[in-house]
């Protein structure tokens, strides 16, 4: 069998100069390398396959192709706004996370692949305690996700437990001191038949009492589980970051003087909302291994705080419980 090259194109006009998939990628990683850009060939990339509508895959195959006007248009308008070091993400208005795609834009944090050791780790820990409750009890597993952001987290923790089946019992929530993320949160979980599953409310970290809008206070639920990828970078060290990370909110990255202001702020609030048995799992950075197991003794003196590893073997979440 013969395989059709893939249509890009609406008809073309008579005598109207047509510039190829190849033409245009060579144009476009030029001038992003000379913005400096580290990734350009696959920015350029990324950026035409989505103003054309086709796989990157599809476009490597097909240098020849030629593009219409309006498609050109709409990837060089990408072009000049990612050589300004505005991230692809927040171009194209999607991040691939965990297998699913997450609508982003400056709303919220660009979800980072380091995160889904959070969502492994949560994953498996769901999936363990809900196995090991009784059959026939009321109970239900509570997990709740702080910071929420996107939604990234809660949304692919969600999706995964529905894949092994294990949805039932379980009650899910993502809470954010920003309504404009939760906004975005909910839109993610529409996108994925999930908003019928999570429920998103503001919340200042675990208070829902003190956010404003939120519903005012009440007994707080005992959480199982405790998800959070909460800002954790130094304040000092927030500069330093990749140009792309200055188009993202300073309230989703910047973790004050020691980079664990608000992560300790969280770590305060665990006693009153974490069930007798239950578990946090907190981000961290790869240079906090030792700072949060100290500062875990000082805040909640007598839990238990290991760091697991991420896939290139540097710390990245602290999982903490009572003893
Ligand atoms: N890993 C992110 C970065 O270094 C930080 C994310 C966060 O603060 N939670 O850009």
């Amino acid at each position: 069998m013969t395989e059709e090259p893939p249509q890009v194109e609406e008809p073309r006009q008579a005598g109207e100069p047509r510039e190829t998939v190849g033409d245009l990628l060579r144009d476009g990683i030029e001038r992003l390398r000379r913005s400096n850009s580290e990734t350009a060939r696959l920015d350029a990339e990324l950026l035409l396959a989505d103003a054309v509508g086709l796989g990157r895959t599809a476009l490597l195959a097909h240098p020849e192709l030629p593009v219409s006007a309006g498609a050109a248009v709409r990837y060089r308008a990408g072009i000049e706004r990612r050589s300004t070091g505005e991230p692809v993400a927040y171009i194209r208005g999607s991040k691939e996370f965990f297998g699913l795609v997450f609508a982003v834009d400056r709303r919220v944090l660009i979800p980072r692949p380091e995160t889904e050791r959070l969502v492994e780790l949560a994953e498996a820990e769901g999936r363990r305690r809900r196995a090991a409750m009784r059959p026939g009890s009321d109970r239900r597993l509570r997990i709740v996700d702080v910071g929420t952001g996107s939604g990234a987290v809660i949304v692919a923790v969600a999706a995964s437990l529905r894949r092994l089946g294990a949805l039932d019992d379980i009650e899910l929530t993502g809470l954010d001191i920003s309504d404009d993320a939760l906004d975005l949160a909910r839109e993610n979980a529409v996108g994925h038949a999930l908003a019928e599953v999570i429920a998103f409310e503001p919340a200042d970290l675990l208070d829902r009492g003190a956010a404003p809008g939120g519903e005012g206070p009440h007994d707080r639920p005992s959480f199982d589980l405790v998800l959070a990828n909460l800002p954790y970078v130094r304040h000092d060290a927030l500069p330093g970051l990749p140009i792309a990370a200055s188009f993202e909110p300073p309230l989703a990255l910047d973790g004050g003087e020691d980079g664990l202001i608000v992560i300790e702020r969280l770590l305060a609030q665990l006693p009153a909302a974490l069930a007798t048995d239950g578990l946090a799992l907190l981000e961290i950075g790869a240079d906090q291994g030792v700072a949060i197991v100290e500062l875990v003794a000082q805040v909640l003196p007598g839990w238990r705080c290991a760091v697991e590893l991420d896939l290139a073997g540097l710390p990245r979440v602290a999982a903490i419980s009572r003893s």
